[in-house]
């Protein structure tokens, strides 16, 4: 088969010179609040596998970082993958976190919920740079189950839209609670 960090023949899905530009992401702590634990620091193999799993909608790189994520999370909770925006799911023909969590869900056992409506971008926002930009603004289709929730998306960069997510989800009436974060990749914006 074909090395996914480099395209060249190899045995496994990362070949050894691959793996060793894999660099494990620390822990962080956003808004003093909510813990994000992610696989891989974004560059090298794991940049390139990200963006095979993002763009080319690669299934051999999402089942490696899939398989990376479960090493990640707790025994129980329920999964909440963050939705992209309609109009990114529809030019790549994949939603990337709900991939990866359908497929952490089938390796944990972990149920998944997609009750997140997608945001809408402000028009105007495209020019600016990442940590310019307001944070999206999600929907919930319907009432979170009331259990502990993680968040699963594919990239952390400044965390902002993951603790957007948390404040959709968070309500003093709800028993849903949101415990942690996991991503399969962390850079800084
Ligand atoms: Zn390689």
């Amino acid at each position: 088969m074909v090395c996914l960090g480099c395209g060249r023949w190899d045995k496994t899905d990362l070949c050894r010179a691959c793996g060793t530009t894999l660099v494990e992401a620390p822990d962080r702590l956003l808004d003093s609040d909510l813990l994000v634990r992610s696989c891989y620091e974004h560059g090298g193999a794991a940049r390139r596998l990200i963006h095979a799993f993002k763009y080319r909608g690669s299934d051999r790189a999402g089942w490696l970082l899939a398989r990376a994520l479960v090493c990640l999370l707790p025994p129980a909770g329920v999964l909440v993958p963050l939705p992209r925006a309609s109009w990114r799911t529809i030019s790549y023909g994949i939603d990337p976190a709900f991939e990866l969590a359908r497929r952490v869900g089938s390796l944990s056992g972990l149920q998944v919920w997609k009750g997140l409506s997608p945001p809408l971008y402000k028009s105007g926002q495209a020019g600016r740079s990442r940590s310019q930009r307001d944070p999206p603004i999600f929907w919930l289709k319907s009432e979170p189950p009331a259990t502990e929730l993680i968040l699963i998306d594919d990239v952390i960069t400044t965390g902002r839209t993951l603790l957007r997510a948390q404040q959709t989800l968070a309500h003093p009436t709800r028993a849903a609670r949101v415990v942690m974060a996991v991503t399969a990749t962390a850079t800084r914006d």
